[in-house]
């Protein structure tokens, strides 16, 4: 993967971040906090897209420190970005969760992490699409597959719809959805 910057975060958050990830971040922007799986959804998507531990540490930190004070940050919540990286524990690095892993998830409440075509009411995600500037037709698209629980062919229209662009490959990976928007972006 290229690497992403902390500056370019925002950025890249609005152009190529699927909606599971769109979601995870505007969450953490607005309540300074994400649960545990949230915070792994959503780390490590950022480690696939390039972001380095320190970079990834400051992001984090940021948001946290406003809800929980910089201090209860260190202390309960930076092992676990470490832990992420491969820099804690068994050392293992661990990799970003593909669809399948993140569609089978069980957010429960309070929890913002999952599939939003799979967990979001149809009304939520209607309303997250319209954000995202998918339009009308191509919404009607979008929910019917849905409703029929084809949830990757359903981001695949998003992806299609939003980047005004074909996506022969079908979306699998949130990481690989960034990749090929990212190449539309270049
Ligand atoms: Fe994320 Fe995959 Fe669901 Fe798209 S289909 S929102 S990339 S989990």
């Amino acid at each position: 993967y290229a690497e992403i910057s902390l500056k370019d975060i925002n950025q890249v958050a609005k152009t190529s971040f699927p909606l599971c990830m769109r979601h995870l971040f505007e969450k953490l922007r607005e309540d300074h906090h994400l649960k545990h799986g949230g915070r792994m959804q959503l780390g490590l998507f950022l480690k696939g897209v390039g972001l380095k531990l320190d970079d990834a540490l400051a992001f984090w930190k940021a948001e946290f420190s406003r809800k929980v004070g910089a201090e209860r940050f260190d202390k309960e919540y930076a092992y676990g970005i470490r832990h992420n990286y491969g820099k804690e524990g068994k050392r293992t690095d661990y990799t970003p969760y593909s669809c399948q892993k993140v569609i089978s998830s069980t957010p429960g409440v309070g929890d913002h992490h999952g599939c939003p075509y799979r967990h979001f009411s149809e009304e939520n995600l209607r309303a997250a699409l319209g954000k995202m500037g998918v339009s009308n037709r191509a919404l009607e698209d979008v929910i019917d597959k849905v409703r029929n629980r084809h949830y990757q062919l359903a981001c695949t229209l998003t992806f299609e719809a939003v980047h005004a662009s074909s996506c022969d490959a079908g979306i699998n990976h949130p990481n690989q959805y960034f990749s090929e928007s990212q190449k539309i972006m270049e």
